[in-house]
């Protein structure tokens, strides 16, 4: 048994320039770190991201106080616990907090804590970290959804859908999944220039060009898949995330324009969009509360694209229960720092699972070098990975990663299931 002797916690930066817990979890002489992500569009039932409101030297934002707190009180209540015991790590960390949204010491700082648990155990094994999750053999590689054009909470554009991804369908191996989302997005770059738009990229590392309507950066996403040499919707998906809590007032949505209109005729534009833009997946359509209207959606698309929770499901097992029971998606995206442990991470993963719901496992706008995530989708089983563009360090660093767990799996490395 390697007993934990001490953890180390210390305030560092994540890629918007804000300040986040980075966790170091020591056995002896062998240590483990890991970075908090941050999101941007976040939903009411995430846990808890816990900062120094009242510390106006990083104008509220720094998370001074929860690092303080792991280095005196966490780092006491650890020491000896099991290292490869990761379920009671997460459970005396959760007790210590004892609050159902982990308010008092908050997610980040639990997060950082479990992952970094986490990746010692697999280091102290001496096996990957991607070999230390739910499945001990047939590993295999996530599709990537690459987000390509950025709007919504996530860039300054007025686009009103937050992300645009593209999906490599028909891709055999993880490198050609990657080769094929690059030809696409240099053939975007070269349209947009074109256009006379900016190509600098929003938070995710996708475009973020001056275009306001959702049908114009659809448009100019086809037209890049076909002078790839892609047809849309067979070789090449186009996926969204719609993040529509960001779009919500008094029952009614401005996702097709600015304009505020009901929910059937949301679903009416949907339909138009999927079928005229072959469009496969689309994530949190409606508001986090609106059951009724993601239920009505997914029956009227006759379950035949992916519609994903996140801001309805927040990784959440209790929200996943109700919403298999409402029949309102048939797929969950996974961020670990909106339930804030990799055991009850790894516990909705299973459960989504079982009941036939595809996996994404997700980062966060705000993110890190860590790449973490990488190696969760590939020991979770898990179908699909959304980590932004094929640009920006802290995103790519997460497709190097899967490239690199291909590699080592060899000969045995085989794509998932879309
Ligand atoms: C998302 O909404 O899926 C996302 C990754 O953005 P954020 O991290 O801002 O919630
Ligand atoms: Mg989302």
């Amino acid at each position: 048994m390697s007993k934990i002797t001490k953890v180390v916690a210390r305030q560092v930066f994540d890629s918007r320039g804000n300040p986040t817990i980075e966790a170091e979890v020591f056995c002896k002489n062998l240590s483990a770190s890991s970075i908090c992500p941050s999101g941007a569009s976040t939903g009411t039932y995430e846990a808890y991201e816990k900062r120094d409101k009242s510390n106006k030297k990083y104008l509220g934002k720094s998370v001074l106080v929860p690092v303080q707190f792991i280095n005196s009180v966490i780092s006491k209540k650890l020491k000896n616990l099991n290292i490869h015991d990761q379920e009671r790590i997460d459970h005396v960390l959760i007790k210590l907090d004892g609050t159902k949204q982990k308010k008092k010491i908050g997610a980040n700082a639990i997060l950082s804590i479990s992952m970094a648990a986490k990746k010692l155990s697999a280091k102290i094994k001496k096996i990957p970290l991607y070999k230390n999750f739910l499945i001990k053999n047939n590993y295999k590689l996530p599709f990537p959804m690459m987000n390509i054009i950025n709007g919504g909470a996530h860039a300054n554009n007025g686009l009103r859908i937050q992300e645009f991804m593209i999906r490599p369908d028909k891709a055999k191996t993880f490198s050609e999944a990657v080769r094929v989302c690059f030809l696409v997005i240099n053939n975007l770059r070269k349209l947009i220039k074109k256009l006379g738009h900016s190509t600098s990229v929003g938070d995710e590392g996708g475009f973020a060009p001056m275009i306001s309507d959702n049908e114009s950066a659809l448009k100019l996403i086809v037209k890049a898949i076909n002078i790839s040499g892609f047809k849309n919707g067979k070789d090449v998906s186009i996926c969204l995330d719609v993040a529509a809590n960001e779009l919500i007032k008094n029952n009614k949505y401005s996702i097709h324009s600015k304009k505020f209109i009901s929910v059937d005729q949301s679903i009416k534009k949907y339909l138009y969009l999927i079928n005229k833009y072959k469009i496969k997946s689309i994530e949190d359509p409606f508001g986090e509360s609106d059951w009724k209207a993601w239920s009505n959606f997914l029956s009227k698309s006759s379950n035949k694209i992916q519609i994903v929770g996140d801001d309805l499901f927040v990784t959440n097992l209790e929200r996943l229960k109700v919403g298999f029971l409402n029949v309102s998606a048939n797929s969950i995206l996974i961020k670990l720092n909106q339930i804030g442990t990799v055991t009850e991470t790894l516990e909705v993963i299973k459960f989504a699972q079982l009941i036939g719901f595809k996996t994404i496992i997700s980062h966060r706008s705000g993110d890190s070098e860590d790449t973490f995530i990488a190696d969760l989708a590939v020991g979770t089983n898990s179908n699909q990975i959304k980590t932004g563009s094929l640009a920006r360090s802290e995103r790519v660093a997460k497709y190097n990663q899967l490239l690199r767990i291909e590699e080592d799996l060899g000969k045995s490395a085989k794509m998932n299931k879309i």
